[in-house]
């Protein structure tokens, strides 16, 4: 089998589209990992936000794949928030798949199947690919800590077709590595005929900001003459890609359309091989990102227990559930647990509390969603929003925002007053006053 690769951009539009969660831009900490109380679009949970930057931390060490966490709280109290948030900070070389559990059910694909495809989604594979040097361009190195007597593994990556030049040359630029006390993060320049190297400056400025960075990277200018450098480039693609693109005919085409099919169990069996020899040759790196499920109690046994036995895999990515379940069904089953989770993925799961919000809280985020939608409230407005968000919930009251701008614009005013909420709210239902209405007019509706 040829297993090839290819890297898909993703299709972003120019549409700047305003979803629940499009006010969010990160889990709002400081350098610390500690949660700034209103930043990035995110308020207040605070200990939750904390746990999430540990594990932020801890996905961007490598350190959790095959783990599993529960964020676990009652409804509109921010966990896909905080999951968006957490995808938000990771950036974008770390895969983040987001599904709801019932998105599994569906008829093209077994439960099984779609849930594999979810989690070889969630693991990037780094190909790293060798390209001549231009001359006066700017390569990566890697350097080896331990040669600048730092305590950190790297490696230092100089290639040249000749062996004597590297042995010299490289002799000669971890001698000068040393002598200048040069660290990672520091920009060098190395001269052409002799190795020497000499410190330039730092590219970055805080020691911490290289060591989330992974494998550190230096930017060197290319010598001129003889010493031949050769540049690494590197396309991150998932584990599912390299599937469909190996399983179909029509190769990644599918991947636009979506249109993956079922993927032969040996098919994935092949490809976990190559990639494992990838990964010994030193030319890929597995990059272990994050599935996350939302509505996790929308899964039956059969996916609990796949889900048990995939997180054990080789090649998993950390899981990422969120529910708002008390003591519900297990779906399938005729069993009750907490969260509806059977008790050993509880068992194995890092659970995450989230909490009701203050009313602080809830004008704040109503505060945010406001500016996100371009909506100028009164004070007063927000007043009573916030009174409504406590009383019924933030997604209501964050729903209102924009129907009473619609009622304010009717009226020619640029700015949503009190007025214009409390028609809105006349307007419009909660779900507890809908749920009023439907016990007091019983007869009227079909059981
Ligand atoms: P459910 O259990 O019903 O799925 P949830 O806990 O996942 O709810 P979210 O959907 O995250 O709740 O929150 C509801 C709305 O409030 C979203 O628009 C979300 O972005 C916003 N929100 C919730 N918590 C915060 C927060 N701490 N900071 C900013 N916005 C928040």
């Amino acid at each position: 089998m040829n297993v090839s690769t290819t890297s898909v951009e993703s299709l972003s539009s120019d549409l700047s589209l305003i979803s629940a969660h499009s006010h969010i831009s990160g889990l709002g900490l400081d350098d610390n990992l500690q949660p700034r109380a209103n930043s990035q679009g995110m308020v207040g949970q605070l200990k939750a936000r904390r746990a999430a930057g540990i594990i932020l931390k801890m996905i961007q060490q490598g350190k959790i794949a095959g783990r599993a966490a529960l964020i676990a709280g009652p409804p509109s109290t921010g966990k896909t928030a905080i999951a968006m948030g957490l995808s938000q900070s990771l950036g974008d070389d770390v895969p983040f798949t987001s599904i709801a559990g019932s998105e599994i059910f569906s008829l093209e694909l077994s439960k099984t199947e779609a849930l594999t495809q979810a989690f070889r989604k969630s693991i990037g594979i780094k190909i790293k690919e060798e390209t001549e040097l231009i001359e006066g361009e700017v390569v990566e190195i890697q350097i080896d800590r331990s040669v600048t007597g730092g305590h950190k593994q790297g490696k230092l990556t100089i290639k040249t077709t000749d062996m004597e030049t590297i042995y010299e040359l490289g002799n000669k630029m971890i001698e000068s590595l040393q002598r200048e006390k040069i660290i990672a993060g520091d920009i060098i320049s190395i001269d052409k005929a002799s190795g020497k190297i000499s410190k330039l400056g730092r590219s970055f400025t805080r020691a911490r900001d290289y060591d989330a960075m992974g494998p550190e990277t230096k930017f060197v200018q290319c010598p001129e003459g003889e010493l031949q450098v050769r540049k690494e480039v590197v396309h991150t693609v998932s584990l599912h890609e390299i599937d469909v693109i190996n399983s179909r005919s029509q190769g990644f085409l599918a991947l636009f359309s979506g249109d993956t099919g079922e993927i032969r169990a040996e098919v994935r069996d092949q490809i976990n091989t190559k990639v494992a020899e990838w990964k010994e040759e030193g030319k890929a790196e597995i990059c272990p990102g994050v599935l996350f499920i939302d509505e996790v109690h929308m899964l039956d046994i059969e996916c609990f227990s796949y889900l048990n036995r995939a997180l054990e895999d080789e090649f998993s990515p950390i899981v990422i559930m969120a529910t708002n379940r008390g003591i519900s069904k297990i779906r399938g089953t005729s069993y009750k647990s907490p969260h509806g989770l059977p008790m050993d993925l509880l068992d194995r799961s890092i659970i995450i509390r989230t909490e009701c919000y203050s009313s602080l809280d809830i004008q704040q985020i109503l505060s945010i969603r406001s500016k996100e939608e371009e909506v100028d409230l009164t004070e007063d407005a927000l007043a009573l929003l916030t009174k409504i968000g406590t009383e019924t919930s933030i997604r209501y009251a964050s729903n209102l925002i924009s129907v009473s701008n619609q009622i304010a614009i009717k009226r020619r005013s640029n700015t949503v007053g009190i007025e214009d909420i409390k028609k809105s709210y006349i307007l419009f239902l909660d779900s507890d006053r809908s749920v009023q209405f439907l016990e007091d007019n019983r007869l009227q509706y079909i059981d």
